[in-house]
């Protein structure tokens, strides 16, 4: 607990009131199947952050604390294991963030002068708001703003239900969310993008809303976006305090289906932890909530999330008992993400099975969704490959353009095949 405290004491930089990650190494390893548990291990231990832990053979990224750079290379080097170091200080990279940044808020907001939207620079929580309610004020017949409830720090967590009908969920629904995970910023400008073009583009919709009604939660984490923006870059989990000690549950691990509790591995304090009980925190409650009060009419649920150009389908959990009933069908329509992308602007989605890219999750969403809800096209969707959660802001207009393409090429899916 003692160096613990420390760890995190000398973390927090008085400067600027961020936290520092001066002399972090991020690596790439490379574990071949007889390496991997002994790879896998150093999750969740203290001074250690997977950004990605893929499956055997695949290149996961782990961010490494100073104190533990020299244990960590003894390790790789005794197992023989091939890695590289991508950067020798990440600080260094996320000064550049923050100076690229303030360069940006010179000159932008959320909002161009003649009040149209800007996707060219990451939004605060509050400039999601403001956009939001006020699209619901300009568009009231096809966009209802549901505040589903308050974070643990009392932000209001919307749920977006876009629709031509005047009763939402008469038609089939396509739900979906980002900003689960804090830090993975360049998610949110997708789903935000995406109600911009459902409700303000005449011609989207047209097509997009004829046949489907969508409900969307932009923003499902809203606190830890701030703190992720505020204060510590790399946070990832929601804020919650769950003991005196420890704050801040994964949310991706939270869910009820198959819901494991902590081992040793992901105790209180980890990236991974999954909550004391499942659906113990409120963003996760009243996503399965909201999505329960629809059940049956939700055909398609997606996760969004960064990074990796993924299309990942169920099942993702331990012990999943083979592959998943419509297997051919998660890929065939997986398959039309990745056709209408890849037609559009080159990019080359990758289809694959969660548990057979990243070995197991518990508690994700995905699972929860398709098995609980049976929303039985589910996917989490990992944007922005040869990235890691640092994203140029200069490129997020063009990455919300591509992903809507996909998102688009759902929607039509869904209202041919349902609608
Ligand atoms: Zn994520």
């Amino acid at each position: 607990m003692k160096v613990l405290l420390l760890i995190l004491v000398s973390l927090f930089m008085a400067a600027n009131g961020y936290v520092s990650y001066r002399n972090y190494k991020l690596y790439e390893v490379v574990p071949n199947v007889d390496q991997y548990d002994g790879f896998s291990a150093w999750e969740g231990a203290p001074g250690v952050d997977f950004f990605k832990r893929k499956s055997a053979g695949r290149a996961s990224t782990v961010l490494i604390a100073p104190e533990q750079q020299q244990e960590f290379e003894a390790f790789l080097r005794l197992n023989n294991i091939l890695h590289n170091v991508i950067y020798q200080d990440y600080e260094v990279e996320l000064e550049k963030e923050r100076e690229q940044m303030a360069e940006t808020r010179k000159t932008k907001s959320a909002f161009k002068i003649d009040g149209q939207a800007d996707f060219s620079v990451f939004w605060s929580f509050t400039e999601m708001q403001s956009y939001l309610l006020g699209l619901r004020d300009r568009f009231p017949n096809l966009i209802q703003v549901e505040n589903l409830a308050f974070s643990p720090e009392g932000r209001p967590i919307y749920a977006i239900k876009v629709s031509s009908n005047p009763i939402f969920g008469q038609r089939p629904i396509i739900a979906m969310e980002t900003g689960m995970h804090a830090r993975e910023w360049a998610a949110p400008p997708t789903t935000l993008y995406l109600i911009h073009k459902l409700v303000e583009d005449p011609v989207t919709s047209a097509e997009l809303l004829a046949r489907v009604d969508w409900l969307i939660i932009p923003m499902q984490n809203p606190d830890g976006y701030e703190f992720s923006r505020n204060t510590q870059r790399l946070w990832r989990q929601n804020r919650r305090n769950v003991t005196a000690t420890c704050t801040g549950v994964d949310l991706n691990r939270n869910f009820a289906f198959t819901w494991r509790a902590a081992t040793l591995s992901q105790p209180c304090g980890s990236q991974t932890y999954p909550g004391p009980s499942p659906l113990s925190e409120p963003e996760d409650y009243q996503l399965h909530h909201v999505v329960e009060r629809y059940a049956g009419q939700v055909k398609m649920y997606l996760s969004v999330h960064t990074f990796g150009d993924l299309v990942l389908f169920p099942w993702g959990y331990t012990d999943a008992p083979g592959r998943i009933e419509n297997w051919d069908e998660l890929v065939n329509v997986g398959n039309i993400w990745r056709d209408a992308v890849l037609a559009a602007t080159g990019k080359d989605y990758y289809v694959v099975n969660s548990l057979e890219y990243f070995g197991n999750i518990n508690g994700a969403v995905d699972d929860h969704m398709l098995a609980i809800h049976g929303a039985s096209i589910t996917y989490t969707l990992e944007l922005t490959d040869g990235f890691d959660f640092r994203y140029p802001e200069e490129r997020i207009l063009a990455l919300a353009e591509e992903t809507f393409i996909g998102y688009r090429s759902f929607g039509l899916y869904i209202g041919n095949r349902f609608g």
